[in-house]
């Protein structure tokens, strides 16, 4: 549901129908991107579905084959990097090792004065309590860790007051605990600045946690752009749904309309008959495609998340009744394998042929009975048949 508050901010980055082409790939094809002002709009996906390259083509570092790139509507069109006014981190820290840590902020302004009117000492002493690292100016780079020599570059990179701060995987070099940490340092320092960012990630994860938009990228083209609970919740294609977090996805044809949306589908490779409710259709953002209500005869794919299956140890010998009521949509299953994740454990059940993830708190052991609300299955595409 769309709020109906404050209006949009203006469009700071745009992409328009972009194409990068190597040869024969398409690195990025056809994209059509809008970032706002102010916000933190994240590229996610795969090695290789061409998020660095949709990065460096905003930087400047590279240049389209067809298509339009716009800073504040206007064309950047063989502007260089340098006279874009966009700060850049990329996955290396890069930080002159000759250079003390105030020094290397410093560099970031290349000669230009400071913005605000301030000393270039001010400046630098501004940036070192922006990323919480007042007492460092004089340090050797060496002498910090990698997140904090990480938020050393991102100092330098905001030192000249861009417009627009890009961060390529500026976390991957880093154990899992510290980019939780930076990630939340970097959350902080962009809302702190209000500076649009665009950051790159492969971990979906992140992704959610720190962005105000995603575009979840296959391929060349992002499939959905849309705030993390829609991405997560509403998938709008099978790859969205497969790609963030954990999911089961569901192939079938719908047998019967039961009324209210709700509809019957006897779902693939199994003699089951399942209930779903695709619900209200909220907005799945940009780059979703439609999704007309399936009627009987679609084939339908939905997907229903771990956390809405409910799982109970089927009981007594060969099968019988369940011990436990899982509600509607009953399918019998037996447990594969359990991976122990400290809160629940991520439990891989065999369903025929085919496997269902699910999370519990309790252990499981073999048959047991699986059960879902129709509404938490969510219809990720209607092909017409
Ligand atoms: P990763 O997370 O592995 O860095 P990515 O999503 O950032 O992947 P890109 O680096 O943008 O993906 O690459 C997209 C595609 O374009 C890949 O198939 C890559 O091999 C190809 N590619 C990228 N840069 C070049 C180049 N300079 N020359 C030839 N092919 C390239």
């Amino acid at each position: 549901p769309k709020s109906e508050s404050a209006p949009d901010p203006p469009v700071a980055v745009e992409l328009d129908g972009v194409t990068k082409r190597y040869g024969e790939t398409a690195a990025v094809d056809d994209v059509r991107l809008r970032v706002r002002e102010g916000e933190f709009f994240t590229l996610v996906g795969p090695s290789g579905c061409g998020k660095t390259t949709t990065l460096r083509l905003i930087a400047g570092f590279e240049e389209p084959t067809s298509g339009t790139v716009r800073f504040g509507g206007e064309s950047v069109a063989g502007v260089p990097p340098e006279d874009r006014d966009v700060g850049v981190v990329f996955q290396s820290y890069a930080l002159f090792p000759h250079m003390t840590v105030g020094e290397n902020v410093a560099y970031g302004l290349n000669f230009a004065d400071p913005p605000d009117g301030v000393t270039r000492d001010e400046r630098v002493a501004e940036l070192l309590e922006l990323v919480d690292l007042p007492d460092a100016a004089d340090r050797d780079p060496e002498s910090l860790s990698g997140g904090q020599q990480q938020r050393i570059a991102m100092a330098r990179a905001l030192a000249p007051g861009p417009d627009v701060l890009l961060l390529d995987e500026p976390m991957s070099a880093l154990d899992a605990r510290l980019r939780e940490r930076l990630r939340a340092q970097v959350k902080r320092i962009q809302s702190e600045l209000s500076i649009t960012t665009i950051y790159v990630t492969h971990d979906q994860e992140e992704a959610l946690a720190v962005s105000d938009r995603v575009a979840v990228m296959n391929d060349g083209t992002p499939e959905q752009v849309a705030p993390p609970r829609t991405v997560y919740r509403e998938p709008a294609t099978r790859f969205v749904a497969e790609f963030v977090g954990d999911n089961n996805v569901f192939a079938g044809r719908v047998v019967e309309s039961l009324g209210e949306g709700e509809l019957a589908v006897d779902v693939d490779g199994g003699d089951e008959t399942l209930r779903v409710a695709p619900g209200g259709g909220g907005d799945a953002g940009e780059g979703a495609p439609a999704t007309n209500s399936p009627e009987v005869g679609d084939r339908i794919a939905f997907c229903v998340r771990p956390e809405h299956l409910r799982v109970a140890s089927a009981g007594g010998a060969g099968g019988g009744e369940t011990a436990a009521p899982v509600g509607e949509n009953t399918l019998r299953a037996t447990v594969a394998s359990a991976e122990f994740l400290g809160e629940t454990t991520r439990v891989t059940l065999d369903w025929g042929d085919r496997e269902l993830l699910v999370r519990t708190v309790d252990p499981l052991d073999g048959a047991v009975a699986v059960g879902f609300d129709p509404s938490d299955g969510h219809v990720i595409d209607a092909e017409q048949r």
